[in-house]
C-alpha cells in the first residue's frame, strides 16, 4: 500500500530526458494541473472556482497552470474560459484521490504550539500580510522554470497531515530542506518581493510573486536579504537558511502557491526526484 501511494508522483518525476524544470502535472488534492490552450480561448478570462490562473509556456505550447487545494475531492473539475467569439467554454479535467501521511513532531518552544493570549492580535495581523500575498496579483506571465533554493537533505515533504507535541495542526504546507544556519537561499525564478518580515509561526518570512498568482514563500530564514519592492532575478540570494518560528531545527520551508492554493512545491522541482526518493525510502 506505502508504494502504491508514492507511485504516481515518482513516475512523473522519473521522466527520462527531462531537460528543464518544467511544472509537472499531477491531478490530485495539493497538487497542480497544466491544461493546453489553443488559439482562440482568451486565457486571462479563465477562472477555476473563480479565481483568475497563471498561463506557463514551454517550447511548444501554453497551459493554464491550476493548484488544487488539499480539500479538493475525486472527480470531474471544470474552469470556464471565453473564446475570441465571446462565447463561454468550459474545459475539464479529472482529480483523483491521494492520501498524505500523518507526522508526529515535538516542538521545545511550547508557546509555538499554544499561544498565549496575547500573541493573538500578532497572530491574527500576521494572518492578514499573509492572505493578501497570497491574492496578489501582477499580470505577467510568469517564467515556471525553477531552480532548487537551498543544497540540502528533503526533511519533510507538503501535505503531511502534521501533530506538533500531539495536537492536530493544518496539514504542511511547503517542502522542507534541512540545512546549516547560513546557508544561502536562493529565489526559484525571477520575480518581485510582496511581503518579507518576521511572522510568530513561519519565524524570518520571504513572499516572491512570480506573475499571475504564482508565488514562492522562503520560512524560517535567519537573515532576510531583501526587501518588498525588490526585483529579483532567478537565482539571487535572498537570504540564508534559520530555525526561526516554530522549528525543530535548521531548514528552509519553500511553498508554492496557484490560483490563491498551496501546492506541492516537488512538482515544480522535478530535478529534486533523487532526494525525494531518498526522503520516501527512509520514511
Ligand atoms: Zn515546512
Amino acid at each position: 500500500m506505502k508504494r502504491l501511494l508514492k507511485l504516481p508522483l515518482l513516475l512523473i518525476l522519473a521522466i527520462p530526458g527531462l531537460v528543464y524544470a518544467f511544472p509537472q502535472s499531477n491531478p490530485v488534492p495539493g497538487g497542480i494541473v497544466l491544461l493546453p490552450l489553443n488559439n482562440n480561448h482568451i486565457a486571462d478570462s479563465a477562472r477555476y472556482k473563480k479565481k483568475k490562473l497563471a498561463v506557463v509556456s514551454d517550447d511548444k505550447n501554453h497551459y493554464l497552470l491550476i493548484g488544487l487545494s488539499l480539500s479538493s475531492k475525486p472527480g470531474t473539475h471544470t474552469i470556464s474560459i471565453k473564446n475570441k467569439q465571446g462565447k463561454s467554454e468550459k474545459l475539464s479535467f479529472k482529480v483523483t484521490d491521494k492520501t498524505y501521511k500523518a507526522q508526529y513532531l515535538t516542538i521545545k518552544n511550547k508557546r509555538k504550539v499554544n499561544p498565549y493570549k496575547k500573541d493573538m492580535s500578532r497572530i491574527l495581523s500576521e494572518k492578514k500580510r499573509k492572505t493578501m500575498a497570497k491574492k496578489n496579483w501582477l499580470n505577467e506571465p510568469p517564467q515556471a522554470d525553477f531552480t532548487v533554493p537551498v543544497d540540502g537533505r528533503i526533511s519533510s515533504i507538503f501535505g503531511l497531515r502534521r501533530f506538533f507535541n500531539e495536537q492536530a495542526r493544518r496539514p504542511h504546507s511547503g517542502l522542507d530542506i534541512a540545512a546549516p544556519q547560513g546557508t544561502p537561499i536562493k529565489a526559484v525564478e525571477s520575480g518581485t518581493v510582496t511581503e518579507a518580515g518576521d511572522f510568530f509561526f513561519s519565524g524570518n518570512m520571504v513572499y516572491l510573486d512570480h506573475g499571475q498568482g504564482l508565488i514562492s514563500l522562503y520560512a524560517h530564514m535567519h537573515t532576510i536579504n531583501v526587501k518588498v519592492g525588490d526585483k529579483i532575478s532567478k537565482g539571487q540570494i535572498i537570504g540564508t537558511v534559520g530555525e526561526t518560528g516554530r522549528v525543530t531545527g535548521p531548514h528552509l520551508h519553500l511553498a508554492i502557491i496557484a490560483n490563491q492554493t498551496t501546492v506541492d512545491p516537488l512538482l515544480f522541482l522535478p530535478q529534486l526526484s533523487n532526494k525525494a526518493e531518498e526522503y520516501y525510502k527512509s520514511n
